[in-house]
């Protein structure tokens, strides 16, 4: 027997109205802050991911799928959405636009990662972009955007880690800082936290190994080496979450796993938190256009793990609208009723109403009990002696007894209850 690929899932029919919930909502909350839908390629040439997500990050050193297509060229399942955005920016002139550009996409990513709860190697994410503006009102607006977002789901008691990394004028120095408060402690490292002293030392904050954790609670944060343009920019980030309503928490250990942030970066928590539970981060990319070979465009983004949201609605217990069920289940009795019977739905179908329509040869009962499974409200059934009178045996599954109806009569009475809509 074949299984789905490790890492990989099927979404059942019951489970996929959570995600359709969230991808609707999700899709509703992108337009009422006027973000405008862009849809991607799935692959993009690999260089793009190395350049754009950073050379030293686990995604681009242990996590993509990459393969050699037939015609040669180096390609990669996108592990995640930002540098494809940027890349179609850059491609498409985007910058003549007005600016800034607010975009959305809802995406499918590919990471060859150690699946567990939450953690998957095909995953989807609600992933939005402001680009073309360095006003710290936009991180503002897409972290509200996240957050009442996340709200509008159903889901309680979140929570926003907020920091800054700065930017190229003070991070040299920071770095410095970093290397210094480590120095001493470099006998205590992981393997991967001796290799980021040399090579990504902003990355050691990010460790998750026991013995590394004392050296990096005790690391000096960011936010207290700014340079002032950095300072003030995050002071005004804070003054407009707070004028939102929206509590950060400070995190100097929060510095994310893609090379390109500067500035912000934030993560939105559940209320249930593990160490796999951001429900999503974002931050500030404005080196990112650049490190692509294209000019200087300040942006910043978020990306949300569909899954994450789907899990915590489950976990919360939030009811979410179910999927559409048919209305009208119709059954023959007898191959002769046959013809009548598809009429039947035939003309509710082209009036909007869902039928689930009955195949094969079954007896009456076998024909009723299938309509009690399959949910629907109005149960249709033609027999001989409604072919020979033209009428139907109409059921509505939530009264008593069926009764005899002429056919238009049935239809009049179905679309009525229905609201002649398509519920
Ligand atoms: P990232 O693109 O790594 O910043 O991740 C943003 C969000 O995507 C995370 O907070 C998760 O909600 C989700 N995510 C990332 N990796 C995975 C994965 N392997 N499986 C499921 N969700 C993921």
């Amino acid at each position: 027997m074949y299984q789905a690929p490790r890492g990989t899932q099927d979404v059942l029919p019951e489970d996929v109205p959570y995600f359709a919930y969230v991808e609707e909502v999700a899709s509703r909350f992108a337009a009422l802050y006027a973000y405008e839908e862009i849809r991607t390629p799935t692959f993009e040439d690999s260089a793009l991911f190395r350049r754009g997500t950073g050379e030293t990050t686990d995604i681009v050193e242990k996590q993509m799928y990459s393969f050699t297509d037939k015609g040669n060229s180096d390609v990669t399942l996108r592990p995640e959405a930002t540098p494809s955005i940027m890349r179609a920016y850059l491609q498409h002139g985007l910058h003549n636009r007005p600016q800034p550009l607010r975009l959305f996409q809802l995406v499918n990513c590919f990471r060859y990662d150690r699946p567990q709860a939450g953690r998957w190697r095909e995953f989807r994410q609600l992933d939005v972009e402001a680009i073309g503006e360095d006003d710290p009102a936009l991180d503002g607006e897409l972290i509200t955007l996240f957050w009442r977002f996340c709200e509008a789901l159903g889901l309680q008691n979140l929570s926003l880690e907020l920091n800054s990394i700065g930017d190229p004028a003070c991070r040299p120095h920071y770095l410095d800082a970093l290397r210094a408060h480590y120095e001493p402690h470099e006998e205590e490292l992981c393997g991967d936290c001796r290799r980021r002293l040399v090579v990504n030392p902003l990355r050691l904050l990010d460790c998750k190994v026991p013995s590394c954790q004392p050296v990096a609670d005790s690391a000096p944060p960011f936010f207290n080496h700014l340079c002032d343009a950095c300072r003030d920019h995050f002071a005004r980030l804070q003054a407009a979450l707070a004028d939102e309503g929206i509590p950060a928490s400070l995190n100097g250990r929060l510095v994310r796993g893609l090379d390109y942030y500067t500035r912000t970066v934030f993560e939105l928590f559940p209320a249930k938190v593990s160490a796999q539970a951001a429900l999503g981060g974002g931050g500030r990319y404005d080196g990112l256009a650049e490190q692509l070979g294209g000019r200087h465009v300040p942006a910043v983004g978020f990306a949300a793990g569909i899954e994450r949201l789907v899990l915590n609605l489950k976990d919360q217990n939030v009811v979410v609208p179910g999927g559409a069920r048919p209305r009208v289940y119709v059954g023959h009795v007898g191959p002769k009723a046959e013809p009548m019977a598809s009429e039947f739905a035939r003309n509710l179908r082209s009036r909007g109403v869902s039928v689930i329509r009955a195949v094969g040869e079954r007896s009456l009962r076998a024909r009723l009990r299938h309509a009690d499974s399959a949910g629907a409200r109005w149960t249709a059934i033609f027999g001989d002696e409604e072919l020979q009178n033209g009428t139907v045996c109409l059921r509505d599954m939530t009264a008593k007894e069926p009764a005899t109806l002429p056919i238009s009569q049935a239809i009049d009475q179905i679309i009525r209850a229905d609201h002649g809509g398509t519920k």
